[in-house]
């Protein structure tokens, strides 16, 4: 049986319906990640879960309970936001003894459990600062510890490393992700960056529109996108129309195929290609973006244009716009995509 069950829950604002009948189950243990675009419910779905929102109709069943109704403080859910909300008023050691000295614990219980997250989420020696003398990355973990100290049976994080800068937000998801692991706790993690997404996540759901539009492992999801939205969310799929995909592919299909740009290659001289490579297309370099270790292309191959990812190995590499070059595609990569919505 799931840890977490979710039946048929629905959501409404007045006349506006966040999501309906939404549906999933989560394993004990399990490290989940609501991804999508802005609006499309992610922070509904999460606060109707920690109790905040209450929801028009389902069910939301923790470990064979029925708790949709339960109050918020009851459901043992901890959450993070990524606001920090933390109290401005009280030390780092105050913010998180809050929620047990609420539960009316002993105060040398308290000083204990306290020490104990201090140390998972390594602020010691912050145990006296107030929150206007901590970095963001500090108070983000001010705002982890104070919801691991009541050992909650599930970890939500809206957005919590949304505010934070590039080279702390790496470090904070390493430890976000170690410390979930070590107390094997079942956490829901949104995020809008599919980057962050692959990277921590046992599972992805992918929503839009209020729907979980495709769930399941980071690199199904990356190579086996269900649906436009999801190619075109994840990586940068071509999106190749099905006329154009007979001409370029030889690929009898009826909807459009999906290519990803680090799946075509530069045809080399003298290289003989294996059977899953595609005939030689010319391509004439409409222009590039240098994204480091990858030079994009924009390349117009027969009237259609096609993003190709070539790695950066040397400087030679970079090929002039309007210089022509052969494209190879790796056909076993091509795959045929539904519409949206459909
Ligand atoms: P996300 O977190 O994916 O960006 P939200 O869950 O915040 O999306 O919002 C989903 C939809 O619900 C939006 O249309 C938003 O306007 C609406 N919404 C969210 N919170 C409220 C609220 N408290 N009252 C009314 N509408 C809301
Ligand atoms: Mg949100």
């Amino acid at each position: 049986m799931s840890y977490v069950s979710v039946n048929q829950l629905t959501k409404r604002f007045g006349s506006n319906t966040v999501f309906e009948d939404i549906e999933f189950t989560i394993q004990k243990g399990e490290f989940i990640t609501l991804l999508g675009p802005s609006g499309c419910g992610k922070s509904t779905l999460l606060r109707s879960l920690a109790g905040l929102n209450p929801v028009e109709g389902g069910q939301i069943i923790v470990d064979g309970v029925d708790i949709t109704h339960t109050a918020p403080q009851q459901r043992g859910i901890g959450m993070v936001f990524q606001s920090y909300a933390l109290f401005p008023n009280m030390t780092v050691a105050g913010n998180i003894a809050f929620g047990l000295k609420m539960q009316s614990l002993g105060k040398a219980e308290i000083q204990r459990e306290v020490a104990n997250v201090v140390e998972l989420v390594e602020l010691q020696g912050k145990e006296n600062h107030y929150p206007h003398q901590l970095s963001g990355g500090q108070r983000q973990r001010v705002a982890l510890a104070r919801a691991l100290v009541v050992k909650p049976r599930i970890l939500l994080l809206d957005e919590p490393l949304s505010a934070l800068d590039a080279k702390i937000r790496k470090n904070l998801r390493q430890q976000i992700r170690s410390i979930q692991k070590e107390l094997n706790l079942t956490t829901i993690f949104v995020t809008h960056d599919q980057e962050e997404a692959m990277i921590m996540s046992d599972r992805i759901f992918l929503m839009n529109k209020g729907e979980i539009v495709q769930q399941g492992a980071p690199e199904a999801i990356y190579t086996h996108p269900a649906n436009e939205f999801v190619a075109g969310f994840m990586g940068h799929y071509n999106l190749v129309a099905a006329d154009k995909a007979k001409s370029l592919f030889d690929m009898d299909v009826n909807s459009k195929v999906a290519i990803r740009p680090e799946s075509i290659y530069v045809k080399e001289q003298g290289r003989e290609c294996a059977s899953h490579i595609s005939a030689p297309r010319t391509g004439v370099i409409k222009n590039h973006q240098l994204l480091g270790n990858v030079i994009r292309y924009q390349v117009d191959v027969d009237d259609c244009e096609l993003t190709v990812d070539l790695l950066n190995r040397s400087s030679e590499r970079l090929l002039a716009t309007g210089s022509q070059l052969e494209l190879l595609f790796n056909l076993n990569e091509i795959q045929p995509v539904r519409a949206e919505n459909v």
